[in-house]
């Protein structure tokens, strides 16, 4: 298998779009870095992305959504999160909350939480809309590798074990996104540092 990038013209984002809502497998342009994106919902999908990467099953993934709504439809927002996300959403932070039961175990590694992002780059925005589905995505290269902030990045590492990469340019950001744990509404804690400092957070 060879991948094959693609401009994202209205037809490839539909093409892509099936091909997600089939199970397959997409490599995404987000703000922080190329992502290998699954629909969320399908335990066999996701099990791909593992497979695809050599990912470690106690590594969960971060679900992509498009909107503060499609997030409370995995995830129980908490009004911490909600005041949280109207300031930094679409934008490079994750947050970890309670899981709803649609998430497959696979997705967070068997806990009882989901990290969830709204991502703010308009390629991956275009591609969550048009297939309106939550995406899993980690990034998209062989575990343990450097993150791909080009196309031909991803090509490189997983371009014999992916089709389709969707061309969305270099990755404004190319550093992964801030993850701060709003379990406990009083106390948000930073699990991993990122694009996001933890001053606008704890401004927030
Ligand atoms: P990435 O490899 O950039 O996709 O980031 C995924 C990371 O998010 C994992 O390695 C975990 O550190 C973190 N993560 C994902 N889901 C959870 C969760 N439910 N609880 C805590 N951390 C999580
Ligand atoms: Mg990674």
């Amino acid at each position: 298998m060879t991948a094959t990038v693609h401009r994202p013209s209205r037809t490839a984002l539909r093409r892509l779009a099936a091909e997600l809502r089939r199970g397959g497998l997409v490599a995404v342009p987000t703000e922080t870095v190329y992502g290998l994106a699954a629909n969320a919902l399908d335990a066999k999908a996701c099990a791909a992305i593992f497979a695809a990467k050599e990912r470690p099953p106690e590594d969960p993934l971060i679900v992509h959504v498009d909107s503060v709504s499609a997030a409370a439809a995995v995830a129980e927002l908490n009004p911490a999160a909600r005041a949280l996300a109207r300031a930094v959403w679409p934008g490079p932070l994750t947050m970890v909350l309670p899981k709803k039961a649609v998430v497959p175990a696979i997705v967070t590694a068997g806990l009882d939480s989901v990290a969830v992002r709204v991502p703010r780059h308009p390629v991956f925005r275009d591609l969550l809309r048009e297939c309106g589905l939550p995406l899993a995505a980690p990034s998209a290269n062989p575990f343990g590798y450097v993150s791909p902030t080009l196309p031909e990045h991803v090509q490189r590492g997983l371009g014999d074990r992916i089709e389709p990469i969707l061309d969305g340019g270099p990755c404004e950001v190319g550093l992964e996104s801030t993850i701060v744990d709003l379990r406990n509404p009083a106390r948000p804690c930073v699990l991993r540092p990122g694009a996001i400092s933890a001053a606008q957070i704890a401004k927030v």
